[in-house]
């Protein structure tokens, strides 16, 4: 096992990382930028090495800054987290050929899944499910793309291949309108994520977001564990997340999920990862996977008793996965609400200073935060504050711990999105369960009138 590990990342996952790594008895290096500086958890950890300033491109995305901090502190492996460098595979090599190991898949692996037209072709191959449309990338042919688009059938979307945090999709209704949006999508994506290919799917008009986890390691075993309901999204950022889905059958996961672990299997997979799906009728159809720990990883921790973090980290260190698909038993409702530094309404950024923090608690809570009384909230980075989860022996029991969690919990000093929680755990839709992807943006706008 690793004697020490750098923990690329910052807020809440970087806490969550440090506290796998203490429980591990592995030592945790902490990069941090000027305004992560006095930070608890970068206090916390054994080491911390400043990378650079507040901006992202100049600390949490400077590879060179991160790589040689892992030298100058004698570091063996590097946890990426989520969002900043976690799924480039351009860091992932550099990683290894600097003789780090990269907690992750292999850069091959990145590579494939983060373009979206090459996944879709892998999932194919794999025998994964995916969403009906053109074969690869749209060539610049006129004729072929009207051809595919009737082939597919009205309405489509066009979508970036290199796009990615609910960026760079066009949705197309009429012939008269296709072959405009696909140039505009085209320059777009060029200029955005440096590709200016796209594809095309059907476009599915009322689905839920339903993704699948995902554990593989270095010996060719790969397990999935369970599903997660993202469908409550705004702008395609996901608000609440809940694990199982209500009102999809066993069999239906149970079919997806041996899917996806043998897709795992067959390119090679290694480490957490997780294949999104839309569902529709009855039917999931692939979307795209992502190679990393996702922030709402706590809800499936919960429902199988596995810590998501710490098998990443073993795996990485050439360990078999502890467990067979087998030994892997889902307990009970497990429901995530994040908490933005944000207007509950208007979702305008709320940086700055908290003055009051105080946690929910009691049986079935648990609260994943870097954040607390005196907390200074960085305008830099992402909004997302913290999580708060809760377990119940059914849905209804998760339900009432979230209600009871979101009643305790004051943060002053900022406004934060607990009101909108609150809100949405009494919605008559949301507790019947099984809403899709629209449904919250669909309750913002009745609100607001
Ligand atoms: P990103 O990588 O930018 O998150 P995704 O491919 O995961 O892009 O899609 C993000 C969201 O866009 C989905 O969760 C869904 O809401 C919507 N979306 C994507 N593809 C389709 C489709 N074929 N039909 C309907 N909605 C879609």
């Amino acid at each position: 096992m690793f004697k020490k590990i750098l923990i690329a990342n910052r807020g809440e996952i970087a806490l969550r990382i440090q506290r796998a790594c203490r429980e591990m008895g592995i030592k945790a290096v902490m990069v941090y930028s000027e305004a992560d500086r006095d930070a608890k958890y970068v206090r916390l950890a054994d080491e911390a090495v400043c990378i650079g300033p507040a901006s992202s491109t100049h600390s949490y995305l400077n590879m060179p800054a991160i790589i040689s901090a892992a030298e100058v502190t004698d570091a063996e492996a590097i946890h990426p987290g989520y969002g900043f460098l976690s799924e480039n595979a351009d860091f992932a090599e550099r990683v290894e050929r600097s003789g780090f190991t990269f907690i992750g898949p292999t850069p091959d692996s990145i590579r494939t899944m983060g373009d979206k037209v090459s996944a879709k072709q892998a999932m194919i191959r794999a025998g994964v499910p995916c969403v009906p449309g053109s074969e690869g990338a749209l060539p610049d042919d006129p004729v072929i793309i009207k051809r595919t688009a009737k082939a597919v059938g009205y309405p489509v979307i066009i979508k970036a291949a290199g796009g990615g945090g609910g960026r760079g999709m066009r949705v197309v209704h009429t012939e008269a309108a296709l072959l405009h949006a696909v140039q505009t999508t085209k320059a777009e994506a060029g200029a955005a994520f440096g590709n200016p290919e796209v594809y095309m799917e059907k476009f599915l008009q009322n689905p839920r977001h339903i993704e699948i986890q995902i554990l593989a390691d270095q010996h060719r075993n790969a397990v999935y564990l369970g599903e997660r309901d993202c469908s409550m999204q705004r702008r395609h950022q996901k608000v609440i997340e809940e694990a199982p889905a209500p009102g999809i059958p066993r069999r239906l996961i149970e079919k997806i999920g041996e899917r996806c672990a043998a897709a795992c299997k067959k390119i090679g997979y290694r480490g957490a990862g997780t294949f999104e799906f839309l569902f529709e009728n009855g039917e999931f159809y692939f979307i795209e996977m992502n190679t990393r720990v996702q922030v709402e990883h706590p809800v499936t921790e919960w429902i199988t008793g596995i810590d998501i973090v710490r098998t990443q980290i073993a795996v990485a260190a050439g360990e078999k996965l502890p467990f067979t698909q087998r030994q892997i038993q889902l307990r009970g409702h497990a429901i995530e609400c994040r908490i933005n530094a944000e207007d509950a309404y208007k979702f305008t950024p709320s940086p700055g200073r908290i003055t009051t923090w105080h946690a929910p608690g009691g049986p079935g809570v648990r609260v994943d935060s870097h954040a607390y009384a005196n907390y200074f909230v960085p305008p830099n980075y992402d909004s997302m504050i913290g999580k708060i989860i809760v377990h119940g022996d059914t849905r209804e029991q998760a339900l009432a711990r979230m209600r009871t969690a979101l009643a305790e919990t004051v943060i002053e000093g900022i406004k934060t999105n607990v009101p909108l929680h609150r809100e949405l755990m009494v919605d008559a839709s949301f507790v019947a369960g099984g809403t899709n992807i629209h449904y919250l943006e669909e309750w913002l706008s009745q609100r607001e009138r």
